[in-house]
């Protein structure tokens, strides 16, 4: 399988900064104070459970966040384009130029009422400048890069006609149109069964090695994480818990909710039928978070400070970092 010459020729991620990100909606803070570096060409999953933040914080970095929520503090650079100085059409513009979202849900991504092939040459077309005829043959040449082996046929399809799979491939082939420095994945394999998404993980690390793209993953599952990640980043109440390269998270996590993510992670996995699943006790914070530790409601280890003193992230080691009060008696 080869890849469209017009994309190959260069490489197209660039490093993507986060400093100091906060985002509200309403009185409600759902992200503060972030901040998250994700090196060229690398993959940085963000993980958590619902409520987290990771959503938000995708949202915010690609600038496609929903009415009501407004950055308040802190900048998103990709490359050296600080996406938080544009809004209106300059933001379209430079969004554009810069990052482009995978969304969950392929069948609601896509138009409907128009075939897979013209959507994707109409990026081509907006947003490469391709005459028509380029752009046609640019779309069907994205459909086979992203492993449709019908392009010609595929493209004149309208979205109810293709798999899952399939729905999701054509996605990618309309992200990566975009030529995009970063790509945020928000769970794009969650939909799919499970020898469905190892193709997609497949493709889209297939993708990221020969156009060095820079990604951005959102996904509540550890196995996913293991297969795709570079680094990771593990948020709970708005805040960043910890942020590591994937192996040390895997062996040295050292925050307590990072740890407990994975027992259940562990315990998912190697549990016998009927036997019942370890969970963290408790829930996420919902409306609010609590003073101090963000996670002192759930965690074992809470002691008189974790209600009242907010821990600020603390660097353990060259790229790892965690925010909690107790990390001499977590190793
Ligand atoms: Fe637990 Fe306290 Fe650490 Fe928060 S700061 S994770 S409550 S030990």
């Amino acid at each position: 399988m080869t890849l469209s010459p017009e994309i190959t020729t260069s490489r197209l991620g660039s490093d993507v900064t986060i400093e100091n990100l906060s985002v509200s909606y309403g009185d409600f803070t759902a992200l503060r104070d972030v901040d998250l570096h994700v090196p060229a060409g690398t993959t940085t999953a963000l993980v958590g459970e619902s409520g987290s933040g990771k959503s938000t914080l995708a949202l915010a970095a690609s600038r496609l966040l929903p009415a009501g929520a407004r950055i308040t503090a802190g900048s998103v650079r990709v490359g050296d384009v600080d996406l938080t100085t544009f809004s209106g059409e300059a933001l379209r513009e430079a969004r554009g130029r810069t990052a482009a979202y995978l969304a969950q849900d392929a069948s609601a991504a896509l138009n409907p009422v128009i075939r897979v092939g013209h959507q994707i040459a109409e990026v081509h077309r907006v947003r490469n400048g391709a005459d028509r005829a380029q752009a046609d043959r640019l779309a069907r040449q994205g459909l086979a890069d992203v492993g449709i082996a019908d392009p010609d046929r595929v493209a004149r399809l309208y979205p109810h006609a293709l798999s899952g799979g399939m729905r999701q491939r054509a996605l990618i082939a309309m992200a990566l149109a975009f030529h995009p420095r970063l790509l945020i994945a928000d769970e794009p394999t969650t939909a799919l069964d499970v020898t469905v998404q190892a193709e997609i993980l497949g493709l889209i690390s297939r993708l990221q090695q020969e156009y060095g793209l820079t990604v951005i993953w959102i996904t509540h599952d550890m196995s996913v994480v293991a297969e795709i990640a570079d680094h990771v980043a593990v948020l709970y109440g708005g805040r960043l818990a910890e942020h590591t390269d994937v192996l040390t998270l895997f062996e040295k996590a050292r925050h307590p909710y990072t740890q407990a993510l994975l027992r259940c992670f562990q315990n998912g996995r190697a549990a016998q039928p009927k036997e019942p699943f370890i969970t963290i006790a408790g829930s996420p914070p919902v409306g609010g978070v609590p003073s101090g530790c963000p996670f002192h409601t759930r965690c074992g280890q809470a002691d008189a400070r974790c209600r009242t003193d907010l821990p600020e992230p603390r660097r353990l080691s060259a790229g790892h970092v965690a925010a909690c009060h107790r990390l001499e008696e977590t190793r």
